[in-house]
């Protein structure tokens, strides 16, 4: 049986596995390799094959190497960064089996932000010190709704890539955040439309395989998340130099395997355009009003494997995985070599998973700093890419001049 993050029984397995080193007659070939490794180095996808399915008893090894190539890459350090999440609209034409952010017109909840509600929201978190407005969005509704097509005529916009590009602007314009948009699949044009306003972007690959589009698996109904689309729109940044966020969806019907095939991909494509400047592995979780209520939520164990080996995978770029929805195994993720928190917001609830409210932020940074390391905020795109996006001349390197400190992390500012 698959076991439950949340379960009141994990925590043995996890604290031991995560401080206990195994003997030397129990080590296997694979901890025998993890021990070989050359800092820096990427594993191949043979070995990532190999750990991904490894014994409890090689999981310490696999961990503590995950650990160590964190801390080559990025040492003392745990980064997050402070946001504001704007759901801009959370109308959508795909239909997801574990999605409960997306409505049809009609249904409860059903909103899309006014630039009115939008500029408050950001308005208030810049009071709070946040950097970031992350705009999280349904994918294209108008094409399926006409009462999308009705609420963007007045609000006087003609897709709703256009509102969220008006959207970026204002709130660019007008406050001190930082727009990160979420808006699912992208064409050329409207990558480099939407990365005059933002520093960064993000699309969840979620998972390369193919057989989750199937009738009655998780992407059935949902044409955006065709894995071929997603990764069209990934490299298409990378050809334009946008600092991309992507990342994994962990226990929506795909193997082992499958987790590691995603992250080679992803590899790939950071190996050709360098942009991949975050990795998140998100887990599924189960909630009573979505198609998968039933689908048992991916392990503990699972989930360090996944974030160890997506680390090995990927040893210099930022890998992340959202605390709310591990709590409260913090200190588990560390060990298995995380370097940043994601997006934590002092104000607004996470919409995609609103029964799991983020950490506090001063609780965040005082299980970070247990675990020897210091938390320091970052802005939505990472310090190692901001020189590029700042010798571009124009409102957003402006903007970012201001909001960056001389690592360029975020810049302290004092919460109103
Ligand atoms: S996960 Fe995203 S694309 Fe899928 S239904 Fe939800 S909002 Fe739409």
């Amino acid at each position: 049986m698959i076991r439950c993050i949340s379960s009141p029984a994990e925590p043995s397995i996890v604290t031991q596995t995560a401080i206990r080193t195994a003997a030397p007659e129990q080590r296997s070939s694979c901890a025998a390799e993890l021990d070989d490794l050359r800092p820096g180095s990427p594993i191949s996808r043979e070995l990532a094959l190999r750990l991904i399915r490894c014994s409890d008893t090689d999981l310490p090894a696999l961990i503590g190497a995950a650990r160590a190539a964190k801390e080559n890459f990025k040492p003392g350090v745990i980064s997050y960064s402070r946001k504001v999440f704007l759901p801009l609209t959370n109308l959508c034409r795909d239909y997801c089996g574990y999605c409960t952010f997306r409505r049809d017109p009609g249904e409860p909840g059903a909103h899309t932000l006014t630039p009115e509600e939008v500029l408050t929201v950001a308005r208030a978190g810049e009071k709070l010190g946040c950097t970031e407005a992350l705009f999280s969005l349904g994918d294209k509704p108008e094409l399926l709704f006409p009462e999308m097509r009705n609420t963007l005529r007045h609000l006087g916009y003609k897709s709703t890539l256009h509102y969220l590009e008006g959207m970026c602007e204002l709130v660019l314009r007008e406050t001190s955040l930082l727009p990160h948009p979420n808006p699912g699949l992208l064409s050329a044009e409207w990558i480099a439309r939407l990365a005059a306003f933002s520093p960064s972007m993000g699309l969840m690959l979620e998972t390369t395989n193919r057989a989750l589009l199937a009738p009655g698996a998780a992407h059935d109904n949902a044409p955006d998340k065709v894995p071929n689309k997603r990764l069209r729109t990934i490299e298409e940044a990378g050809k334009q130099g946008v600092p991309f966020t992507t990342g994994l969806l962990i226990g929506i019907g795909e193997t082992p395997n499958d987790r590691v095939e995603t992250v080679l991909a992803v590899r790939d494509l950071h190996e050709r355009y360098g942009h991949i400047q975050e990795v998140i592995v998100q887990n599924f979780r189960a909630k009573p009003t979505i198609p998968m209520a039933h689908v048992p939520e991916p392990g503990l164990g699972e989930m360090l494997r996944t974030v160890a080996v997506t680390r090995l995978l990927m040893p210099n770029v930022n890998i992340q995985a959202p605390p709310n929805l591990i709590a409260p195994y913090y200190e588990e993720l560390l060990d298995a070599g995380i370097n940043d928190w994601g997006g934590v917001s002092p104000l607004t609830p996470d919409y995609i998973n609103p029964e799991k409210p983020w950490p506090h932020l001063e609780q965040l940074r005082l299980l970070t700093e247990g675990k020897g390391f210091q938390l320091r905020q970052r802005l939505p795109v990472y310090p190692e890419f901001l020189p590029a996006l700042m010798s571009r001349p124009g409102l957003l390197a402006e903007k970012l001049h201001t909001a960056r400190d001389s690592e360029n992390l975020a810049r302290e500012k004092r919460a109103a």
